[in-house]
């Protein structure tokens, strides 16, 4: 297996070179030059773990890592800093398939990837011989910087450092990442807005001399954004292991078709079940959910990608994206692998902020089915379903949830649907207990509202959240967005 630029055709490189390396010279995203085929019985997946459906699945891309350095990366990745054995457990409810990706330490979805990411970092790391410590950079709105600092908190090998807008993330955002616990961690809040910490973080990769500095001291910089390769191949196990639960339960026999409906944001999760697909695995429709920031749905719609639009804040904020830059990859699938095609795509959302694709292109996404629901829809679907099958959602699951519903009365199509769930409630009280009961619960801090939804629901209250608020804070330095190129040198000694 060997991986190549989606803009360029230059000499095929390894799978743990493209995890190193991130994003190829000219801009564009690593993909596999061939999809391989998934090789064992659609049988088997109902008796196999989490981690065996992992390890089945990524060996087919992962070929030159080694069997037990695979299964070393997918034990550590997928361990106890799950709350359940069964790492991504499917629900039934009377009228959904659920599949759980929010039980890992910041109780949504991105844990899946960035868990193994570290790992896979560091086998990459060694099988080229690459000897410095990975330093990972980031700039987060909230949620993903909490991600990857528990993907790579006391990672040996690794540090990462997160710069986060000290007046820009919420009370709950902010008290998980100032808590995070790892000697290789550092967390800064800056007077800065989300764009200047993003700005700055760039500056500094790209800043050669810097990164000569750094190398002096046996340190090299790495990002851990979602356009890695390292990010998007773990996610393609998931179809394969809600497909095997879907078997087990008797939902589906083994060979029968499934949809799948997956609320989208930069189009990773969704591309990573265009690849279940094309690797064999029985899938109808790929129902792609978007928030208010519809430009998905538009595209689906019309075969034309415009960014030039109103921005919505949702209660859906993880879903607010006007450039899903994982698209880039489907483009290239769907055009018979052509660079130009690619180049021109993205030149032209570059230049004008918009493309059209092809009618040929058109004709090869036939499988997609995009949809969009706004606040209203979105929490109207979260009481429903809550009142009417005790299932409590959160605003993302609840976006793909009113969109799934939406293609089933226009389509009447009644194939199986596993409906991808990204978040714990826990994580968005204020949206999903205002729509339970706007009355209630309105006016309620975040803290207080965490009791009062494990009240509601019952069960366990997730650890991520379980006594957040009296945790003891291990980071509390502050600076100005002037100042973070420093607080990097500092770390780094
Ligand atoms: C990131 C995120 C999404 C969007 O996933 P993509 O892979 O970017 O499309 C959806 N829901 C939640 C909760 C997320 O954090």
């Amino acid at each position: 297996m060997l991986y190549t630029s989606t803009r360029q055709n230059l000499d095929h490189i390894t799978a743990t070179k493209a995890i190193l390396q991130g994003i190829s010279n000219e801009g564009g995203l690593f993909v596999p030059t061939q999809m391989p085929k998934m090789d064992f019985a659609l049988e088997e997946l109902a008796n196999w773990s989490y981690q065996e459906v992992a390890y089945r699945v990524m060996r087919l891309f992962f070929d030159e890592i080694k069997d037990e350095d695979l299964k070393y990366c997918i034990e550590h990745a997928y361990d106890e800093k799950f709350d359940t054995k069964e790492i991504a457990p499917l629900v039934h409810t009377k009228t959904g398939h659920f599949l759980e990706l929010f039980h890992g330490p910041t109780i949504a979805f991105k844990d899946m990837a960035l868990s193994i990411l570290p790992y896979l970092m560091l086998t990459s790391k060694r099988y080229n011989g690459e000897d410095k410590d990975i330093v990972i950079l980031t700039a987060t709105s909230g949620d993903t910087g909490k991600a990857a600092l528990e993907g790579f908190a006391n990672v040996d090998g690794t540090k990462i450092i997160v710069f986060f807008p000290q007046d820009g993330v919420s009370d709950v955002q902010k008290q998980q990442m100032v808590t995070t616990e790892g000697a290789n961690t550092f967390v800064v809040g800056v007077k800065g807005n989300f764009d200047d910490c993003q700005t700055t973080v760039k500056e500094i990769f790209g800043n050669k001399e810097f990164a000569a500095e750094i190398a002096e001291k046996n340190y090299k910089f790495s990002s851990a954004n979602s356009i890695n390769i390292g990010r998007l191949i773990p996610q393609v196990a998931y179809y394969f292991a809600a497909y095997g639960k879907m078997v087990r339960d008797g939902k589906i026999a083994a060979g029968e078709t499934m949809n799948v409906v997956v609320p989208t944001g930069n189009f990773g999760n969704i591309l990573a079940s265009y690849y279940a697909k094309q690797m064999g695995l029985p899938i109808g429709k790929l129902i792609c959910a978007s928030n208010s920031n519809k430009v998905l749905f538009d595209f689906f719609e019309s075969g034309t990608y415009d960014r030039n639009r109103e921005f919505f804040l949702t209660a859906s904020p993880s879903m607010d994206i006007l450039i899903s830059s994982n698209l880039e990859r489907l483009l290239y699938h769907i055009s018979g692998e052509s660079t130009q095609t690619v180049n021109e795509l993205m030149n032209s959302l570059k230049k004008d902020g918009k493309y059209t694709i092809t009618e040929t292109m058109r004709q090869n996404i036939k499988d997609f089915y995009g949809g969009y629901a706004d606040d209203q829809t979105t929490k109207a679907y979260i009481k429903k379903v809550f009142d009417e099958e005790g299932y409590l959602m959160d605003t993302h699951t609840a976006v793909a949830y009113a969109v799934y519903d939406k293609y089933v009365k226009e389509t009447n199509d009644q194939t199986p649907t596993v409906v991808v769930s990204t978040a714990s409630p826990y994580k968005f009280t204020h949206s999903v207990m205002t729509a339970v009961d706007a009355e209630k619960y309105d006016g309620i801090s975040d803290f207080e509202l965490l009791d009062q939804m494990h009240e509601l629901i019952k069960g366990d209250m997730p650890k991520a959240m379980d006594h957040i608020a009296t945790r003891k804070i291990w980071h509390n330095t502050v600076c100005k967005v002037s100042e973070m190129k420093d607080m990097v040198n500092q770390f780094l000694v």
